[in-house]
């Protein structure tokens, strides 16, 4: 079977080889058997089912959310000279009834579907007079509550395996964590299904997170110093900020181009097609680019910005690299990104048990910023690989991050925000800890609180990256009503209370000011 899957590879798609698991996917379907496939984005999920789709006899469907995604699907497939179709609310009636003709009359290989229009009765009962070859179901993620990405109609899958239990059932993901895995294989009955996983690891790609100081300027330095000539792609999060970064990148002599969903289509496809084909063209862009590139050397990928979970920085990190060759994860991120995420969140109107998963996922991510020992070790383990060992290629390793006993410096910010009424800023509560006489000290007459000028021991960069991890580990709240003030939370009670020690990062620049003052 093997030998015809790979003779098929080779003929149909023009590769010389399978990546591992597909040969074992793909041998797991041909000889009939259920399988869930969990391989991280860009890995090759589609030709687990599309090779077997070829070989088996019937049509396999491919159930999928991305309608925008099942096109060019298609249009790829049918370039290639495969029978493919979809089925989706985009389409006519008309065009709708031709692709159901094809169907009943045995012309398709492939047919990707949305999950609502699969449920339909009429459709259900259409496919009990079809030779079916597969079920595909992509996205698999999508059956978990506690996703990003839910939707209720994924858990109705079920129906597939009570109508048509002879027909093999594939279920991918790029989503590996534990729990997700085990709702999937609840919720689609696939407690028979082998399961295939194909680590998350890119060792080529180093992880890096510095502080933010100046994030153009130490983004320039990076450049300079690491990428003169290399194409990447510069994240940031908004369109504003896109454009002033290409700017600026111009100015510095890159071939710098944005990319949003604010530009015209036309633009976006030139500056896509540029990136694709030209040498060492740098792309700032937002999110909305990425999806579906596939260029081998990206040898950097740069955040000026934060995502928003561990999931997107791995799937934008994981555009670096793809032929193999080393290539750069870097970020900064400061104080300011980890007020203004939390805020965004707090304040966006989604449902409750919604925020709920985002907070999780920010603080996931802003675990990952923080943490001391190694990063890539951090990531692997959030996508439930534990056992790796410290790699020695990221910032961590390379660098071992000093740590200090922040305990007692905690405690005294913890008063400050607390005795000055939860209503202020950072600056202003930095102010009050160093003793600074400034006009809104006066207004509020701050410079008589017990606080004011206890924290003289550490400097404005020191005090802001102590609060900066305050905020990410969660001891304090960011009042999204009251303009990012402070507000002590439920966590730092033991910190208060002298429960808990504080073992804090001792940032780079922070770090550094402590040191020349000792000189001095
Ligand atoms: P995923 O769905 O896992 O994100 P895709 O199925 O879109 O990934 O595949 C990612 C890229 O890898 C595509 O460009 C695809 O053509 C390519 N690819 C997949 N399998 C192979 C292979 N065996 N050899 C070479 N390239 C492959
Ligand atoms: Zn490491």
């Amino acid at each position: 079977m093997l030998n015809l899957a790979l003779e098929r590879l080779r003929a149909t798609f023009g590769y010389d080889q399978f990546r591992p698991p597909q040969d074992q996917v793909i041998d797991n379907l041909l000889q009939g058997g259920d399988a869930l496939v969990l391989m991280p984005t860009g890995g090759g999920k589609s030709l687990c089912y599309q090779l077997p789709a070829l070989i088996r006899e019937g049509t396999a469907l491919v159930v999928s959310p991305l309608i925008a995604l099942m096109q060019d699907q298609v249009q790829a497939l049918s370039q290639l000279g495969i029978r493919a179709a979809y089925l989706n609310s985009t389409l006519d009636p008309e065009a709708a009834r031709g692709v159901e003709d094809s169907l009943l009359n045995g012309e398709l290989e492939l047919l990707y579907i949305a999950p609502e229009r699969l449920l339909q009765p009429r459709t259900l009962g259409m496919l009990s007079s079809v030779k079916l070859s597969l079920f595909a179901i992509d996205e698999a993620h999508c059956v978990s509550q506690w996703g990003h990405d839910f939707r209720p109609e994924y858990l109705k899958l079920s129906v597939l395996h009570e109508q048509f239990p002879q027909v093999p059932r594939i279920a991918l993901t790029a989503t590996a964590d534990q729990r997700t895995r085990e709702e999937i294989i609840r919720r689609l009955a696939l407690e028979q299904a082998a399961v295939f996983v194909q680590g998350f690891d890119r060792p080529n790609i180093r992880y890096r997170i510095a502080q933010k100081q100046s994030a153009r300027q130490q983004l320039k330095k990076f450049l300079q110093t690491e990428h003169p000539n290399d194409a990447g792609i510069v994240y940031c999060l908004s369109r504003k900020k896109v454009e002033e970064t290409a700017a600026f990148l111009c100015a510095e002599g890159w071939q710098a181009l944005p990319y949003h969903a604010g530009l015209p289509a036309e633009t976006r496809a030139q500056h896509q097609h540029r990136f694709l084909t030209e040498e060492g063209v740098i792309v700032v862009a937002t999110i909305a680019f990425g999806m579906g590139i596939d260029k081998p050397n990206v040898r950097f990928v740069a955040h000026l910005d934060l995502p928003k979970s561990i999931e997107a920085y791995y799937q934008e990190t994981g555009r670096a690299g793809r032929d193999g060759e080393p290539a750069d994860a870097w970020m900064v991120y400061g104080l300011q990104d980890v007020i203004f995420l939390r805020q965004m969140l707090e304040s966006s109107d989604a449902e409750e048990l919604q925020k709920q998963v985002e907070r999780q996922r920010l603080e996931a991510m802003l675990g990952l910023c923080e943490v001391t020992s190694c990063r890539r070790q951090a990531l692997l383990s959030y996508f439930g690989e534990q056992d790796h060992q410290p790699c020695g290629n990221c910032d961590t390793c390379l660098e071992p991050v000093e740590t200090w006993d922040g305990t007692e410096a905690a405690r005294k910010a913890l008063s400050t925000v607390y005795r000055s009424g939860q209503r202020f800023g950072v600056s202003h509560v930095i102010d009050i800890l160093i003793g600074k006489q400034t006009e809104k000290i006066s207004q509020y007459r701050h410079q008589q609180l017990s606080t004011f000028g206890i924290g003289a021991e550490l400097n404005v960069q020191e005090w802001r990256s102590l609060f900066r991890q305050l905020v990410a580990h969660g001891l304090l709240d960011v009042d999204h009503d009251n303009y990012g003030a402070l507000r002590l939370s439920e966590r730092c009670r033991p910190v208060l209370r002298g429960e808990q020690q504080l073992q804090l990062r001792k940032d780079k620049r922070a770090a550094r000011a402590v040191e020349s003052r000792k000189v001095r």
